[in-house]
C-alpha cells in the first residue's frame, strides 16, 4: 500500500515537474523557483532549497522556497560543512527529525531558517558526481518515511539530469576546468592494476549520455522499452564474449560468464522496473538506479562492492545507450593508439575498447580484484587505477604515458620524457618475451613443500572457482556478502537456502563459514547504523552476535540445517578474549542439539576462531588445545596492531606488515599452533600478495586462503621458492634487525630468483 501511495506520489510531481520545465517562456531561474514551491507544496514542506556546486567547492543557494529571498545566490557553503554540506560529502540522503541534534548542524545567518526543526536532503547526482543537493525543511519534528526519501531521491535525479544538461545552469560552469592554455607536462602517481607501458592519446571513457526525456507518460511502454532493450543487450554480450578470443582463456572464460550471469541479476533489474513504475522514463530509471546503488556502495568500503558496482555500471550504461542511442562512437586516434582514462569501467567495455586499439586503461577508482583488471591482463593491456580525479586534469587527445611499472602517468610529456619511455619500453618487451606461463599447475615449492590454497568467497561467483583443483576448499566464506546484497534481513530460510547454495556448490570440498561480519566498514543497508565512534572498534563482528543472541542462533540454525549433516567449519569474528569465543560456542552447542533432537542429524563441526585483536593471542596458550583451528585475519590483525585504520587513505604506507613487531607476532601464532597441533591458516590479504605469501611461509605458515583472482600469481611465488632456506632467513631477520624489513625481504627475493610477479 506504501509503496503505490508513493508511486502516485511521485507520478504526479513528476507530471508537474514536466509541465514547469516545458513552459518555454520562463527562465531557467524562474522554472527553478517554482520547480522548489511545487515540491514543498507536494510533500508539505515549510522550505525547499537547491544547492549547486558551481566550479568549486563551495555550494551555492540557487533557489529556496520559504527562505529569504535576498539570500539566492549569495550563499555559500562549503561542502562538508552543515548539514548540506554533510548530504553533498557524503553522497548520501541525510533524513533528521530533529536537525539540532547532528553534529554537523548550524544556522547559516540571513536565510531564514532559524525556525526549522526537521531536515530531508538528498544528493543532487549524475554519474557518480554529486553536484548539489535538494533538501525540504519542517518547523516542527517530522519524522521523514522511507517514501519521503524515495519520493525527494526521484526528483533528485531528474533535477540532477536537468541541471548537467544545462538547462538550469550552463554545463561548462559545473565541471572544474583545468584547461589553462599550454599545459606543462605532469606527472601523476597511481597503483598498478596490470604492469607494462604504453603510449596514446587521450580518450575519455563514456562521455556523457544526456538522457533527454525523463519524466514518462506510459509506463506500460517505458517497461516494454526497457526489456526491448534488455533482450538486446544480452544477445550483444554473448555474441561478443563468444567471438573474444579470451573464451580459451580460463580465467577469462570465468569472468566473462560470471559478467553475464550479472547481466540477468534479478535484483538490480527489479529496482529499474520500480523506478519505471513511479513514473520515470527507462533512461531516467537506470539512472537513477546507478545513482542509488552508488550511495549504498559509498557506505561500505569492501572491495568486493565496489567491483561488483563497476559490473553494473557498465551493463547501466550499455542499456542507455541502446536506449538513448549513441553506441557507435569513431576513434579518430586509430593510428597513435588510445589511452581510455575512465573513472571505472566493467569487462564488456574493455573489450569494445580492444577493437578499437586500445593501448592502456588509467582508471580513478578500481582494484586488483576488478573484473577489468583480469580482463586487461588477459589481453594484455597495463592498467594504472586510483589516480584521484583524473578526470578533471586530463583532456580528451592529450597525449598520455603509461609505465605500470612503475605505477606513473605522465600528460603531456615533453621530448626528453617521451625519449626515455620508449627505451624502458623496449627493454621491457625483450624482458616479458622471455617469461612462460605456468598455470594449473600443483602448489609445491621448490624443494618439496606442499602448501594448502583454499579459497576467499562470498557469492557463488566466488565458489565456482572451487571447480579448479588448484582451491582444496573454501578457507573463508564471508556470510555477510550475502546479506549485504539484499535489500532486507534474510530470515532463517532464505539464509538456508543461501548456505545450502555453498554445500552443493563446494561438492563436499570443506567450507569454513564466518560467522556474521556486520559492523565497522561492513554495514548493512537495512540496519540502522551504530552510533559509533570509531565504528571499526565499535560494535560489530561477533559483539553483535553474542548482544543479539537471536542473531547469531538463527544464523547457526540455518547452516546446520543446510549441511543436512554434511561436515563444515565454523568460526567467529572479531574475538577479543577466550569468554567471547566460550559464549559463541555455547550457543552453537546448544543449537547442534537443537537440530539433533528436532530433525534426527547429526553433524561433524570443527570450531575455531579468527585471531584479528592482538588481546586474543595472548589467551590461545590455554584456548588452542579447545580450538580446532585457527585461522589469521591479518587485515583487521594489522590494523589493531598498529592502531591504523585499514582504510584511511592517508596511512596506506605509513606501516607495513613485513615489520619485525609484526611478523614476530604473527611467528608466534603459528609456532603456537604447530605446538598444540591445532591447524592455523591465514585468511587477510597478505596471503594474496606475492613477497607476503612468501615471508608468511618463510615463518612457518603451510595454509593461505585468498582471493580468486590471486591464485595465478601466488603460485608462482610458491613454485619458486625454496621454503626451508627462507625459513632461515626470515627467522634471522627477526633476531638481527627491528622496523620494517620490507626490502632486505625483497632484496632477498630478488637474488633467489622468487617470482614476485603481480599479473
Ligand atoms: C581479515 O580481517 O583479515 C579478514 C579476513 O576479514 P575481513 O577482511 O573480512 O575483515
Ligand atoms: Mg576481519
Amino acid at each position: 500500500m506504501g509503496a503505490l501511495k508513493s508511486m502516485s506520489d511521485s507520478h504526479r510531481l513528476l507530471r508537474s515537474l514536466r509541465e514547469i520545465m516545458a513552459g518555454g517562456a520562463l527562465s531557467p531561474q524562474e522554472k527553478l523557483n517554482q520547480i522548489v514551491s511545487l515540491i514543498a507544496h507536494d510533500m508539505k514542506a515549510d522550505t525547499c532549497s537547491v544547492y549547486i556546486q558551481r566550479g568549486g567547492s563551495e555550494l551555492e543557494l540557487f533557489a529556496g522556497y520559504g527562505l529569504n529571498s535576498d539570500a539566492l545566490h549569495r550563499t555559500f557553503i562549503r561542502v562538508g560543512k552543515g548539514v548540506i554540506g554533510d548530504v553533498v560529502e557524503n553522497a548520501r540522503p541525510l533524513a533528521l527529525s530533529d536537525i539540532r541534534s547532528h553534529p554537523r548542524f548550524y544556522v547559516e545567518p540571513k536565510i531564514g531558517e532559524e525556525d526549522l526543526r526537521s531536515f530531508l536532503g538528498t544528493p543532487l547526482a549524475r554519474g557518480g558526481r554529486v553536484i548539489g543537493a535538494l533538501a525540504i525543511q519542517n518547523k516542527f519534528n517530522r519524522l521523514f518515511s522511507h517514501n519521503d526519501i524515495e519520493i525527494l531521491q526521484t526528483v533528485s535525479m531528474v533535477l540532477a539530469e536537468m541541471i548537467v544538461a544545462g538547462k538550469i545552469i550552463k554545463s561548462d560552469e559545473l565541471r572544474l576546468s583545468n584547461s589553462q592554455g599550454d599545459m606543462p607536462s605532469m606527472h601523476l602517481r597511481g597503483v598498478a592494476l596490470n604492469t607494462g607501458m604504453a603510449k596514446g592519446r587521450a580518450v575519455l571513457h563514456q562521455p556523457h549520455i544526456a538522457i533527454r526525456k525523463l519524466v514518462s507518460e506510459d509506463s506500460e511502454r517505458e517497461l516494454h522499452r526497457l526489456f526491448e532493450a534488455i533482450a538486446k543487450m544480452r544477445a550483444s554480450l554473448k555474441t561478443m564474449f563468444s567471438e573474444s578470443d579470451l573464451s580459451q582463456d580460463p580465467e577469462s572464460k570465468e569472468v566473462l560468464e560470471t559478467y553475464q550471469l550479472f547481466a540477468q541479476d534479478r535484483g538490480w533489474l527489479n529496482r529499474i522496473q520500480k523506478a519505471i513504475e513511479s513514473g520515470l522514463t527507462a533512461e531516467a530509471a537506470i539512472g537513477k538506479t546507478l545513482t542509488s546503488l552508488r550511495f549504498r556502495i559509498a557506505q561500505t568500503k569492501d572491495s568486493y562492492f565496489r567491483d561488483r558496482l563497476w559490473d553494473f555500471e557498465d551493463l547501466a550504461n550499455r542499456l542507455l545507450k541502446l536506449l538513448v542511442g549513441n553506441d557507435n562512437q569513431e576513434n579518430p586516434f586509430q593510428e597513435e593508439g588510445v589511452i581510455v582514462v575512465a573513472r571505472s569501467m566493467g569487462p564488456a567495455e574493455l573489450l569494445d575498447y580492444e577493437k578499437s586499439g586500445i593501448r592502456g586503461l588509467i582508471l580513478e577508482e578500481g582494484l586488483h580484484t576488478a573484473h577489468v583488471s583480469i580482463i586487461a591482463r588477459a589481453l594484455r593491456i597495463p592498467v594504472i587505477s586510483r589516480i584521484p580525479d583524473i578526470l578533471t586534469k586530463v583532456e580528451y587527445g592529450d597525449t598520455i604515458l603509461l609505465d605500470s611499472t612503475r605505477a606513473k602517468v605522465i600528460l603531456q610529456p615533453n621530448e626528453e620524457e617521451t625519449d626515455l619511455f620508449d627505451e624502458r619500453q623496449q627493454k621491457l618487451v625483450e624482458h616479458k618475451s622471455k617469461r612462460a606461463s605456468l598455470y594449473s599447475l600443483p602448489s609445491i615449492s621448490k624443494d618439496n613443500v606442499a602448501v594448502s590454497l583454499t579459497l576467499n568467497a562470498g557469492s557463488p561467483i566466488d565458489l565456482a572457482h572451487l571447480k579448479y583443483n588448484t582451491f582444496e576448499g573454501v578457507g573463508l566464506y564471508r556470510s555477510e556478502i550475502p546479506f549485504m546484497m539484499e535489500s532486507s534481513f534474510p530470515d532463517e530460510k532464505a539464509q538456508e537456502r543461501i548456505y545450502k547454495e555453498v554445500f552443493d556448490q563446494a561438492e563436499g570440498k570443506p567450507v569454513t563459514f564466518r560467522t556474521l561480519d556486520i559492523g565497522g566498514d561492513k554495514l548493512l543497508p537495512y540496519m540502522r547504523k551504530p552510533d559509533d565512534e570509531n565504528p571499526i572498534l565499535g560494535w560489530r563482528a561477533i559483539r553483535i552476535g553474542l548482544d543479539r543472541p537471536f542473531l547469531l542462533r538463527q544464523q547457526m540454525r540455518a547452516i546446520l540445517m543446510a549441511s543436512q549433516g554434511r561436515p563444515f567449519n565454523l568460526m567467529f569474528p572479531m574475538i577479543a578474549c577466550a569468554g567471547e569465543f566460550w559464549q559463541a560456542k555455547k550457543l552453537l552447542l546448544k543449537e547442534i542439539k537443537r537440530a539433533q533432537n528436532k530433525h534426527d542429524l547429526s553433524f561433524a563441526i570443527k570450531v575455531g576462531a579468527m585471531v584479528e585483536v592482538p588481546s586474543f593471542a595472548w589467551e590461545l596458550d590455554q584456548l588452542m588445545p579447545h580450538l580446532d583451528f585457527v585461522s589469521i585475519g591479518s587485515n583487521d590483525l594489522f590494523q589493531f596492531f598498529y592502531a591504523v585504520d585499514r582504510t584511511n587513505i592517508h596511512l596506506v604506507d605509513r606501516y607495513d606488515p613485513l615489520s619485525v613487531p609484526f611478523l614476530t607476532f604473527l611467528k608466534r601464532l603459528i609456532d603456537l599452533a604447530k605446538l598444540h597441533k591445532t591447524q592455523i591458516n591465514l585468511c587477510g590479504e597478505m596471503a594474496g600478495s606475492p613477497l607476503d605469501a612468501a615471508v608468511l611461509l618463510g615463518l612457518g605458515l603451510r595454509s593461505l586462503s585468498l582471493s580468486p583472482y590471486r591464485i595465478d600469481c601466488i603460485k608462482h611465488t610458491i613454485r619458486s621458492l625454496d621454503i626451508s632456506q627462507i625459513e632461515r632467513f626470515v627467522s634471522q631477520l627477526l633476531v638481527k634487525k627491528t622496523g620494517n624489513i620490507r626490502q632486505l625481504l625483497h632484496s632477498y627475493a630478488v637474488d633467489h630468483h622468487i617470482l614476485l610477479e603481480e599479473y
